[in-house]
């Protein structure tokens, strides 16, 4: 990696630009090469490297934990990482609210909010994600009376395309804040974010064995008893493990086998994965099996809560996650399986994870304005090996896009302007802004292209 003492427009910049970094995201389907790429530490560090942006007419891409699933994070311009920007800068523990530095990990978040007894009330699946990141992305969990990790933003700065920092709020340029709290990266670069915690608390987690008309005609009662409900479809069959998670005061333990969650889930799965490669038929077996081994039996557990809402996802995947009306649930899985029995020669892995969420009124979340249901799938690649999935995506995202849904931003989708148009009432309004913030698109990169134009 080569350092590039960077000679800027006042003649020496205070942050070195490197080149020669090639950045790659976590589940390594994509990669780029930034022309430069800066670790500011400061505001007026990041400020210098718009600034040279500007002048050498450079595109400008911030990236966080790299963990999404798709290039929103690439570039070929100026990359910036904010790792450097990752300090918890002001705790309120009578409003039980938090400021951070937007290049702080989640992973580092947890423990100093434990120290202030205090917690986030929902959390995605992985914590070495920034905060930046997470919001920018539309981050999400379960629980039909939690909202995506957005909404859990009560404040923020943005420093814009020239270097203003503009302070945000519901009661501080309101419209630029319900913009940026999920921002896809085009707004600027997010500096700070204050978050409403909730007081420290712990979950007891069942998780049990069902079957998919079980959970379909229940739905409602599921969503009622468990505040974190969620379950996971072994399509090819008509299993389905759900998942309760509530508050309690209990103290740790759990109910799970190392050997048969750890070793039989993890080494023997991808081994089988690999050589169903060879032989696609043997999916669905893998599939019956594994619930069988894994799912079959009721599990309990109790955690902290970002202990129990995190898990380490062992193997790197393609996904597809997209909203739908909560309502559309059921029909969007009874097509997705009618599909899949349909076509035979399609295959996908499990699990299809289904996981339920709090309307808003951020302008491009997908739940604006309406309480959704994600339905996420997944094509694992084997020590590293794609597996064809293109049949099977355009398959489900035919039958999301019938039932009015919208893509989760961090991951991969064929959407364009025009799809998005329709989705979001709020599109017309989003772009007015971003053209407002960033009028020469210095924020723009080919992902964003296809959304904008
Ligand atoms: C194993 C795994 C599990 C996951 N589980 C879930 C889950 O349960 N639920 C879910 O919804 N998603 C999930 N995701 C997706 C993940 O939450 C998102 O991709 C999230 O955006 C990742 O955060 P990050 O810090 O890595 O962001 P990055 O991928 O680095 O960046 C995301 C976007 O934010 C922009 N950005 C980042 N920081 C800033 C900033 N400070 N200012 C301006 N722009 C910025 C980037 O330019 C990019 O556009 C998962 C991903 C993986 C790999």
């Amino acid at each position: 990696m080569g350092v590039l003492d960077g000679a800027g427009p006042a003649g020496g910049l205070l942050v070195h630009g490197y080149k020669g970094v090639r950045f790659q995201n976590w589940a390594q389907t994509y990669s780029c090469n930034p022309e430069m790429y800066f670790q500011p530490s400061s505001p007026e560090e990041v400020r210098e490297v718009l600034a040279l942006a500007r002048q050498q007419k450079k595109r400008v891409k911030v990236v966080g934990g790299g963990h999404s699933p798709s290039d929103i994070a690439c570039t070929d311009g100026f990359m910036i990482h904010l790792g450097r920007m990752n300090r918890l800068l002001q705790v309120d523990l009578e409003k039980k609210q938090v400021t951070v530095e937007a290049g702080i990990l989640l992973a580092d978040l947890h423990p100093e909010l434990d120290k202030h007894g205090l917690a986030l009330s929902n959390l995605g699946a992985v914590s070495d994600v920034t905060v930046g990141g997470v919001i920018g992305s539309g981050t999400h969990n379960t629980g039909i009376t939690h909202g995506i990790l957005s909404t859990q933003v009560v404040a923020l700065t943005l420093m814009t395309a020239n270097g203003t920092i503009l302070e945000c709020s519901e009661s501080n340029q309101e419209d630029v804040f319900q913009a940026a709290r999920v921002h896809l990266g085009c707004l600027g670069v997010i500096l700070t974010v204050t978050l409403q915690c909730v007081p420290r608390f712990h979950l007891h987690e069942v998780s049990f064995p069902s079957t998919l008309g079980e959970v379909l005609d229940h739905l409602d009662e599921h969503l009622h008893k468990s505040e974190y409900f969620r379950f996971l479809w072994f399509p090819h069959s008509d299993h389905v493990s759900v998942i309760y998670q509530d508050h309690t005061q209990k103290a740790p333990f759990s109910s799970s086998s190392w050997f048969w969650d750890y070793a039989i889930g993890y080494y023997v799965l991808e081994f089988l994965l690999w050589v169903s490669t060879f032989v696609p038929g043997l999916v669905g077996w893998i599939n019956r099996v594994f619930f069988w081994l894994l799912f079959s039996r009721t599990k309990e557990s109790c955690q902290v809560s970002h202990r129990m809402f995190t898990y380490e996802c062992r193997f790197r995947q393609h996904v597809q996650d997209w909203a739908v009306p909560r309502e559309k649930t059921k029909q969007v899985l009874l097509d997705l399986k009618a599909a899949l029995e349909a076509q035979p020669k399609l295959v996908a892995h499990f699990p299809v994870e289904v996981r339920f969420t709090r309307a808003d009124n951020i302008l491009m979340s997908p739940c604006f304005q309406r309480d959704s249901c994600y339905l996420n799938i997944i094509m694992y690649r084997p020590y590293g090996k794609d597996v064809p999935r293109l049949d099977y995506w355009l398959t489900y995202e035919t039958i999301m896009k019938k039932a009015g849904g919208r893509p989760h931003w961090a991951k991969a989708h064929n959407c364009t302007r025009k799809d998005f148009e329709k989705m979001y009432p709020a599109f017309p309004k989003f772009c007015a802004i971003r053209d407002k913030l960033d009028p020469a698109g210095m924020f723009l990169n080919a992902y964003l292209e296809k959304v904008f134009y």
